[in-house]
């Protein structure tokens, strides 16, 4: 067995599932370091890094960012200060090429995934949360159409501005985002699987019997319990 810490966990779950949520509390419990992929690239075209000026010449180009370049992001992230206990991988690695290039490198510092957490929502549940979300016109406030609805149907508590549904959840788009999701993570789904590195989580559940859920099979890969 590899040392207990670092920890490194991967996070995955479907849009709407409640992940970063999760996440952000598990960084607050565990001291784990969120680490997401998004942030770590606009951080990087931000501060115009070597890294982020090189991601840019192939986004310019309209090409993808080779799988190299978004792992010496994650690699020199993880080098961090907060990243000294662990970290929470979010929305990396996205290809099998990258699981594997993750291992590598987690190898050659003589550490490895501790566990891979996957929430999991029925596609029913996760469109009725997605596709209920309402916006005010005039004040940006948010309200859900079942789970925090106005007090009058489409008018805006606050400001007495029109609600209305973003094109982002929209019935298609909301489809279309869960069939990248799985098309994307089925296979590296697989490949923890059956490196039997994963937990399902039903992600279903109240957000505080989800974080307990996730608490527990962490706690028990790092400390035995
Ligand atoms: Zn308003």
């Amino acid at each position: 067995m590899t040392s207990t810490y670092p920890a490194y966990l991967i996070f995955i779950g479907p849009p709407g599932a409640g992940k970063g949520t999760q996440a952000a509390m598990l960084e607050k419990e565990l001291g784990l370091k969120q680490v997401s992929s998004g942030d770590l690239f606009r951080e990087n075209l931000k501060n115009q890094t070597e890294l982020g000026l090189l991601a840019k010449s192939y986004i310019d180009r309209g090409e993808l960012v080779p799988d190299g370049v978004t792992i010496s992001m994650v690699q020199d992230r993880m080098q961090r200060p907060d990243c000294a206990r662990g970290a929470i991988l979010d929305g990396f690695p996205r290809t099998l090429e990258q699981a594997s290039a993750l291992d590598g490198m987690l190898a050659g510092q003589g550490s490895r995934i501790a566990l891979v957490p996957v929430l999991t929502v029925d596609d029913d549940a996760l469109i009725a949360r997605l596709t209920g979300r309402r916006v005010c016109r005039n004040c940006g406030a948010t309200y859900h159409v079942v789970f925090n609805p106005p007090r009058v149907e489409s008018v805006c508590d606050a400001c007495g501005g029109e609600l209305y549904q973003r094109s982002d959840d929209s019935l298609e788009t909301v489809r279309n985002r869960l069939y990248v999701y799985y098309k994307q993570t089925s296979p590296l789904i697989g490949y923890y699987y059956a490196k039997d590195l994963t937990t399902f989580i039903d992600g279903s559940q109240a957000i505080e019997v989800v974080r307990q859920a996730l608490l527990d099979a962490i706690q028990t890969v790092l400390h035995g319990k």
